[in-house]
């Protein structure tokens, strides 16, 4: 049983080697991205005022987030889980600890993929998503090319561009990184549970570098 964190610019590879990683090992993978953007498809009161929030590059209310979060957690009956999009500040970061503590869970790897910011925003700008299951592919990526245009590979449904990936979204998302997530790598250190992966290199070199880490 593993569990596992990532952590990383906006666009940096966190979602791809997420899925990578949840293929491999059969982790549960939990994106606070991906239960905020379901709740926002859902057209709720709630889903109407965080696509709002979300399309800015700002941060949900930490309150908001733990709530989705805890459910998603509490419903997931695995082995273990790799957790990407939260802890995005401090405030999360013990909160964390606390849900963890809760139900006898502990963190096992915190792995930082580092990545330039002309690299993340090149991401950025070619990242495309499956509305059903979540899978990423990216046009400035050959490796990450969908097979049909529009179409996601694994289940035929439609693939479509996240409205805060924009280039004016990003440099907000990639400055809230800066301030407010990039302090976790520290904190995470001090408790000696940080790894750090060049996540620059091409998406099967990275995930190599996390096997590598977790273990073939
Ligand atoms: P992501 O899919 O991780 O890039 O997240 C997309 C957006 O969802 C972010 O820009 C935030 O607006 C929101 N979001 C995701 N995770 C969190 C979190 N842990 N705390 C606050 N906002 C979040």
């Amino acid at each position: 049983m593993k569990n596992i964190i990532l952590i990383a610019a906006p666009a940096a590879g966190k979602g791809t080697q997420a899925k990578l990683i949840e293929e491999k090992y059969g982790l549960i993978h939990i994106s606070t991205g991906d239960l905020l953007r379901s709740e926002v498809s859902s057209n709720s009161e709630l889903g109407i005022e965080l696509d709002k929030i979300m399309k800015k590059g700002q941060l949900v209310s930490d309150e908001i987030v733990e709530d989705l979060l805890r459910k998603k957690i509490n419903s997931s009956n695995s082995n273990g889980f790799v957790l990407e999009g939260y802890p995005r500040n401090l405030n999360q970061a013990s909160r964390l600890d606390v849900i963890l503590n809760e139900i006898n869970k502990k963190i096992d790897y915190v792995i930082y993929l580092d990545v330039p910011f002309e690299i993340a925003l090149k991401r950025s700008s070619g990242r495309l998503q499956c509305k059903y299951c979540g899978k990423i592919y990216n046009l400035n990526d050959e490796k990450l090319r969908p097979l049909k245009n529009g179409i996601c590979n694994n289940c035929g449904k439609e693939i479509y561009q996240r409205n805060d990936d924009n280039e004016e979204s990003f440099k907000i998302r990639f400055n809230t990184y800066l301030e407010n997530t990039k302090p976790l790598i520290d904190y995470y250190k001090s408790k000696g549970l940080l790894k750090e992966v060049d996540s620059s290199k091409d998406c099967y070199t990275v995930f190599s570098s996390i096997e590598n880490i977790i273990g073939k």
